[in-house]
């Protein structure tokens, strides 16, 4: 027999506050894409849990500059890697800029290839 122990179990709803870091939160219903919605005893904000923040990991750069060298348009980088368009153009602005400026999308269009 093997007994399971529950231990421990992380509640996860103790929210820090963004607005003063203050753990005294509670959940406060969910918002309209079903995330859950916090609001502080603090301070009265009312925040949802994870906002569109994102550490983007070298290893997402990486795989950003491959795409890149295939020539895989900004919005299909985008999809691939989930980095916001905006956030990919800045990249590639930032790297290419001591460079040359073309930054242009390829553009798909027939190979003009006599034979
Ligand atoms: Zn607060």
């Amino acid at each position: 027999m093997v007994n399971k122990k529950y231990t421990n179990l992380s509640k996860g709803e103790n929210m820090h506050c963004p607005k003063c870091n203050s753990q005294n939160t509670i959940k406060n219903g969910s918002i309209h894409n079903g995330k859950p919605k916090f609001m502080c005893n603090n301070c009265g904000r009312q925040f949802v849990e994870n906002p569109t923040k994102k550490v983007i990991s070298q290893e997402t750069w990486d795989l950003v500059d491959k795409l890149l060298l295939e020539k895989i348009p900004i919005a299909g980088i985008s999809r691939v890697t989930g980095i916001s368009e905006p956030w990919l153009q800045r990249y590639i602005n930032d790297k290419y800029e001591n460079i040359d400026q073309q930054i242009n999308v390829v553009k798909k269009r027939p190979i003009n290839n006599p034979m």
